[in-house]
């Protein structure tokens, strides 16, 4: 923590976290930081609450969830000002993550019975003579570890879908956005008001390691692939399962068929928007030879009428007051390695604020190609082909998101991504997308937030069989004479000796 006090960096004043605003280093809200054992006290609560909290059903769960998505929904402006003041982020931005979240706790709540409850699975010829049954039963407490970038959208991502599944939660909020985080709970326990289903711990990361130690059944992180590997490591300890949603530098692939305005668009908006703090931004682009100059000329022509500001602007200011070195860096390396500024480039970062900048004929082993940027700025290279497109944009061991414009081959293309998600003719539009999984490849991590997937990554497959009559041809136990092996013999050369 320094000492003199940097706007939007969070301070430790008091045993209090306080966390500002980077805009204008207002105060956002100070919480009490916990201790090692408030996390563990936490936790320990936790497993009853997440006792009652299963005990309530499917039913009893979708209703107060959907109570709870009608309080967030009623009370948008009001949250979505919370995530402005915290995080700088523009309140138009806030209102599209809040209800990106919104449709995700609605469909968690809706689907949980129907891909969750128990069901009867269908027996083959094998062990005919006994029913299937399979469930997935909440693993009891969830910790969920949430970055600053998208306060809303992430955390909901996991806690939603744990919930959902009959989980308690025990939430660490980034240190940047713990009111944002506190909030969510606060509203959670207004229409849950009997038991801490749903609790909130806070501090620095120490919190968070606390969190990953603290006996929780599983542990969902949203954050950067540095901390994820610090958080594995941790879980390793208790043999811990984790969910790791990490970070990305995804690409976008222009095709020679390309609609090039809607290109430019989404290469803008997918690139800038919050500032560019986006784990599935779009931070480079790779445009097929034929188009590329044309393509970068409309989004020089967009980016550059974006604008750059505290309040009604287009793009805030960095939430995390480092980050600006970051940016500053990639942007300078780009330069100096022959790379050409087409919008904005060094003289662009000025503290707490960014403004676009679109770096061309980029070196693709600098760092603003190989690194996550997390700031306003996209590169653009040339390539021959979409082949090409698709070795360079292949190239880095992250794989989360990305995006295709183009008509004929689109698809095709966006299934050859080494990504755990693609856009066609878009960008970012999978992560609102409630019935299509969350998740990266690689260094992105691994496990799957949203979607079935996300419902079913919060609970244990439970598998039990039951017998239903008695076995014809005995296996499974002792009686079993030589006559019903023989005949077992034959029928595994029947039913599986066929072919190859
Ligand atoms: P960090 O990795 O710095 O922090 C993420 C969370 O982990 C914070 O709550 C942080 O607490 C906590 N933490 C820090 N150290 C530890 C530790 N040793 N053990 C446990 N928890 C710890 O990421 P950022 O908050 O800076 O978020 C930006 C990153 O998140 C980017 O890389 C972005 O790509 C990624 N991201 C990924 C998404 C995805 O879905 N794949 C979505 C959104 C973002 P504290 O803040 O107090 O340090």
């Amino acid at each position: 923590m320094t000492a003199v006090h940097v706007p939007g960096a969070p301070t430790i004043s008091a045993g209090d976290l306080i966390s500002t605003s980077p805009a204008t280093g207002a105060e956002a809200g100070r919480f009490p930081v916990a201790t090692e054992a408030d996390v563990r006290e936490a936790v320990q609560r936790a497993r009853t609450a997440g006792e009652w909290w299963a005990g309530l059903g499917f039913t009893g769960r979708r209703e107060r969830l959907l109570r709870w998505r009608g309080v967030l929904a009623r009370r948008i402006e009001e949250l979505a000002e919370l995530v402005h003041t915290e995080g700088g982020k523009p309140v138009g931005d806030a209102v599209v993550e809040i209800l990106t979240a919104l449709e995700h706790i609605d469909w968690a709540a809706r689907n949980a019975r129907r891909v969750l409850g128990p069901r009867r699975v269908r027996t083959r010829l094998i062990l005919a003579e006994f029913t299937g049954h399979l469930e997935y039963q909440p693993y009891g407490v969830v910790g969920v570890i949430g970055p600053w970038n998208y306060p809303v959208f992430t955390p909901i991502g996991s806690a939603a879908y744990a919930l959902a599944a009959g989980n308690a939660v025990v939430f660490k909020p980034s240190e940047y956005t713990p009111a944002v985080g506190q909030w969510l709970v606060d509203r959670f326990a207004e229409v849950v008001p009997e038991q801490p289903v749903f609790q909130a711990v806070h501090g620095l990361g120490d919190v968070g390691a606390a969190l990953c130690r603290s006996g929780v059944a599983k542990l969902a992180f949203t954050g950067s692939t540095a901390t994820a590997r610090k958080v594995m490591a941790a879980c390793a300890e208790t043999l811990t399962p984790v969910l790791l949603e990490a970070g990305g530098k995804d690409a976008m692939i222009v095709d020679a068929d390309a609609d090039l305005d809607a290109a430019a668009e989404a290469c803008v908006w997918g690139a800038l928007t919050n500032a560019g703090q986006t784990c599935i931004g779009i931070e480079r682009v790779y445009a097929v030879d034929q188009v590329f100059d044309a393509f970068v000329d409309r989004v020089v022509t967009k980016a550059g009428r974006l604008t750059v500001g505290p309040d009604g602007a287009d793009i805030g200011p960095i939430t995390m007051p480092s980050q600006v070195d970051v940016i500053r860096r990639h942007i300078e390396d780009a330069v100096a390695r022959g790379g050409r500024a087409v919008l904005g480039g060094p003289d662009a970062v000025q503290p707490p604020y960014v403004h676009p900048t679109v770096l061309v004929d980029v070196p693709e082993d600098s760092a603003a190609v190989r690194e996550e940027t997390f700031g306003p700025t996209v590169t653009v290279n040339r390539v021959r082909d979409v082949d090409e497109a698709v070795e360079r944009a292949n190239a880095l061991p992250y794989g989360l998101g990305g995006s295709v414009f183009g008509r004929k081959r689109a698809v095709a293309v966006a299934r050859r991504l080494r990504s755990g998600m693609a856009a066609v003719n878009s960008t970012l539009t999978f992560a609102g997308m409630s019935t299509l999984p969350f998740g990266g490849v690689g260094e992105s991590g691994f496990g799957r937030i949203h979607g079935e997937d996300g419902l079913r990554e919060f609970g244990r497959a439970k598998s039990v069989t039951r017998r239903r009559a008695r076995s014809l041809l005995p296996s499974m136990t002792f009686e079993r004479t030589p006559t019903d092996v023989a005949r077992l013999v034959k029928v595994a050369k029947l039913m599986y000796g066929r072919g190859r």
